[in-house]
């Protein structure tokens, strides 16, 4: 790059989005999620990305500090930006939870990346009164990303399914 100053040639808009998007770092998917938001409606997305995603929500997975700086920052997001809608993605293959398999199967890994996506669900919707909030799960299907939706599921934030599952 040659020029001191680059302008992009896309449009600034100054009101925020609606829509806050929270997923993993791990740049394969970017792109992908991206357009998901767009086809279910949200051309437009604030983003909170960090290695594992939204694992960090559960300080069972993360840690206590994890789960603090992720749970600080969606709050001010939501709260100062008018966040409406959150939607929570995990994906296949994720290092942040291989790194913390600890001889874990990869079906176990996958269980245990759900379970973490309706407990970031739980407790985003239990801070944040009328919280719309959908799940998916990004796998790979040849050479696309493909989405799959995940139930909210049941149960208390700090139920027994919080805890006989970890
Ligand atoms: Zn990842």
């Amino acid at each position: 790059m040659q020029d001191k100053t680059f302008i992009a040639d896309v449009r600034f808009e100054r009101a925020h989005p609606d829509a806050l998007a929270i997923y993993c770092s791990d740049g394969r998917f970017t792109e992908a999620v991206e357009q998901l938001l767009r086809h279910i409606g949200h051309p437009r997305l604030d983003t909170l990305t960090l290695p594992g995603g939204a694992a960090l929500f559960n300080y069972l997975s993360a840690g206590f500090a994890d789960h603090d700086a992720l749970s600080r920052a969606a709050t001010f997001l939501v709260r100062g930006h008018g966040i409406r809608h959150v939607v929570l993605l995990a994906h296949q293959g994720c290092g942040y939870y291989r790194a913390r398999a600890m001889g874990r199967t990869d079906q176990e890994i996958v269980e245990r990346q759900i379970h973490d996506l309706r407990f970031a669900a739980r407790m985003l919707r239990e801070a944040n009164a009328g919280l719309d909030v959908l799940l998916f799960f990004a796998r790979t299907e040849g050479e696309r990303v493909a989405f799959d939706r995940i139930s909210l599921g049941s149960g208390g934030l700090l139920g027994a399914e919080a805890i006989s599952r970890v």
